[in-house]
């Protein structure tokens, strides 16, 4: 993948050194002065909130962090977010929200001329996130008339039409700039996966033969637009996450430290099925976390230790002696414990599987509900 000429090991490896790389000396929050959240999986489920989130996030504002909201969702306004957030207990408005349409909007904002029309392939998200930076949307049944757009922001739309996307193929066969929010393929309902953003992308790709900039998590320009709206520095920012391939992968991409928060979809044997995806700086159960002292993993001789936690691999599995440590410290060890062994060959098959379900019983109890 990606050229790389490292084997898997190699990577593994490479992800314990940096979970072994980072201290801090007290709470997570004391480290940094901005925060990128991402929303599903780590500030609500669905329609309602991950329990305790929102008295920690606003318990950190209070404390004087600066916090935004940053989504690959792009058909949502900013306003429609923020009014979901304070619906939940979170007082937000709309500059603590970033779009993937907006930092698409910022990227051909840097790109072209003020004024420029630009095709609006997508819903209303993507319309006013074009407006927002004096740019001017044009919807794709008025494009054949007036001045050729430009470019083509492409967003999820679930009002579009064939035709819409014909005009798409049109305005990029004669050579638009062409910028796509986000990457994702599926789109979660009641019902299952619909198709997402990234299935019509490719659908429009396959046409035109070439591919869009895409802006999106786990691509950097969504959290940069997030760190310029944040006022931060990238050392003083942190991506909260629950998603190694989108939220953690994208930090990485963007130079940022981040948390991986264990609420959402991922659970802790995640990290031993993608750690070439991009490896947290730091791994917590829950965002409340962010405000208790953080117990960094320590090599030793027989294995690894978090806090009273000690872990140890074997081809079988995973040796756990708790001790007084929490469940999410036995997690770090854990987890340190099978990358190592997983990177030097140790542990694979049966007794990795084995390890993946021991790893994600720890937190069991606390990631349901
Ligand atoms: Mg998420």
């Amino acid at each position: 993948m990606n050229g790389r000429t490292s084997g898997q090991g190699t990577l593994r490896a490479e992800a314990v050194e940096r979970m072994l790389a980072h201290r801090a000396e007290g709470p997570l929050r004391g480290l940094y002065a901005g925060l990128v959240c991402d929303l599903d999986g780590v500030v609500y489920r669905g329609s309602r909130a991950v329990p305790g989130a929102p008295d920690v996030l606003r318990q950190l504002v209070r404390e004087g962090m600066r916090i935004v909201y940053a989504t690959n969702n792009a058909s949502r306004l900013p306003s429609e977010v923020a009014e979901h957030l304070s619906e939940l207990g979170l007082p937000a408005s709309s500059p603590d929200v970033v779009t993937s349409a907006q930092a698409g909007a910022a990227a051909l904002a840097a790109l072209l001329v003020p004024g420029s029309r630009v095709l609006a392939l997508g819903g209303q998200g993507v319309s006013a996130a074009l407006a927002e930076v004096g740019l001017e949307p044009v919807q794709p049944a008025r494009s054949a008339s007036g001045a050729p757009p430009a470019a083509v922001l492409q967003g999820l739309g679930r009002e579009l039409t064939v035709q819409d996307f014909e005009s798409a193929a049109r305005h990029l066969a004669d050579g638009a700039v062409w910028v796509a929010t986000n990457g994702d393929a599926t789109l979660p309902m009641e019902w299952g996966l619909a198709p997402g953003n990234g299935a019509y992308v490719t659908l429009l790709a396959q046409t035109v033969g070439r591919d869009p900039l895409v802006v999106g998590k786990p691509h950097a320009p969504l959290y940069q637009a997030s760190v310029e709206r944040l006022g931060t520095t990238l050392e003083a920012t942190l991506a909260v996450g629950d998603r190694l391939d989108t939220d953690i992968a994208g930090a990485v991409a963007a130079g940022l430290d981040s948390a991986w928060v264990l609420t959402g979809v991922h659970p802790p044997s995640e990290l031993l099925r993608q750690p070439e995806g991009g490896v947290p700086t730091w791994v917590i159960s829950h965002l409340a976390e962010l405000e208790q002292p953080y117990a960094a993993v320590l090599r030793s001789d027989d294995g690894y230790t978090c806090a009273g936690g000690w872990a140890r691999a074997t081809s079988e599995g995973l040796d756990l002696k708790p001790g007084p440590a929490d469940p999410i410290e036995l997690v770090r060890a854990g987890l340190a414990a099978a990358l190592d062994a997983r990177g030097s060959g140790l542990l694979t098959g049966v007794g990795l599987g084995e390890v993946a379900a021991q790893l994600d019983a720890l937190l069991s109890g606390s990631r349901s509900g």
